[in-house]
């Protein structure tokens, strides 16, 4: 079993590691993990969390329980700009940490989110309901995620092989567009943010017109991780595990399933992504579409449109942009 967030929040994993375990109030997650790394002038934070009282708190009490202040924290690297790992970093360069690292493509699509939410909201609204699902009151779901973030400009773009420290970045694109894993090279272990986690399937999606291929994107950023190897994976969600191998495979083996299932959906003839998403087992223990909540309806079409389009890219299907709502056919 996980072990509670409240009671044990922070913990020693060797080699001048720290796991934080950052709350996430009310997510069926419970806890995003903020990783300190020793460095030989202070501390490398990744990933920090939503913005949110209880989240700065735990983090204080994080570094106090190693005997250290936020102070002795020199830069931030988040692994990609969801508000869990991105949200409270502009609070914390304001208390004085120096550094922000994260990737170009992510920075360049969150300034754009937040440079106006409503209408970013509104267009992915809208894209869900060109694939095929409409829904009616998403907005103060949508609301709650803008209060726990903030825009805030990296003071350095990483790019893949950036030596930061005693950590080499890994672009791993797929779950967003500029996803970073950081290997460890005094221990050989690899952070591997939402890129990787255990047992959770992280969310490939395709929320904008113009994400283009991001299961294909996702599919081979795994092959990227398994072939460089570590020898131990700390995801952003849940707790550290050693087999990255083991783990690369079943979430291969899994959307491999995946595309069988969507393309056995589309035998009956063209559907939008909603109407194959509807014909889809969701969640592990394979509930029926209409029993999840609109919120997640949504991410399950966005994941069936990642499916759908990679099969595009692919040659096995078509899709109809004229037809509204867009349709896909088997080639
Ligand atoms: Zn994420
Ligand atoms: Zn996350």
């Amino acid at each position: 079993m996980p072990i509670d967030a409240d009671l044990e929040r922070t913990t020693a994993l060797g080699d001048g590691i720290i796991q934080i375990r950052l709350p996430m109030a009310g997510n069926p997650m419970r806890y995003v993990n903020g990783y300190l790394v020793e460095e030989t002038g202070g501390y490398t934070l990744i990933d920090c969390g939503w913005k949110a009282p209880d989240v700065l708190a735990a983090l204080h009490a994080g570094l106090a329980a190693c005997g250290i202040t936020l102070a002795d924290v020199e830069r931030i690297l988040v692994t990609h700009f969801h508000f869990d790992h991105y949200g409270l970093a502009g609070t914390l360069m304001r208390a004085g940490v120096a550094e922000l690292g994260m990737h170009r493509l992510d920075w360049n699509f969150v300034s754009l989110i937040l440079s106006d939410p409503v209408r970013s909201d509104n267009a992915a609204d809208e894209w869900i309901a060109r694939n095929g699902l409409r829904v009616e009151s998403l907005l103060e779901d949508e609301i709650d995620h803008h209060r726990r973030t903030e825009l805030a400009q990296p003071t350095r773009e990483l790019e893949d092989g950036d030596e930061v420290g005693r950590l080499v970045t890994v672009w791993t694109p797929g779950h967003s567009p500029g996803h970073l894993c950081f290997v460890d090279t005094k221990s050989g272990r690899m952070f591997t943010g939402d890129h990787i986690l255990d047992p959770v399937t992280p969310h490939v999606g395709i929320w904008h017109d113009v994400r283009g291929d991001a299961l294909g994107e996702y599919n081979a950023s795994l092959r990227k991780v398994a072939a460089i190897g570590a020898s131990g994976v700390l995801p952003a969600h849940g707790e550290p595990f050693a087999d990255l191998e083991r783990r690369v495979d079943e979430l291969l083996a899994h959307h491999a399933t995946r595309d069988a299932q969507v393309i056995a959906a589309l035998r009956a003839g063209p559907r939008s992504a909603g109407d194959v998403a509807r014909a889809l087992p969701w969640t592990r223990r394979g509930r029926a579409f209409a029993e999840l909540s609109e919120a997640h309806q949504q991410f399950a079409v966005a994941e069936t449109l990642a499916h759908l389009e990679n099969l595009r890219v692919r040659g096995v299907v078509t899709r109809d942009r004229e037809a509204d709502p867009i349709v896909y056919t088997l080639v």
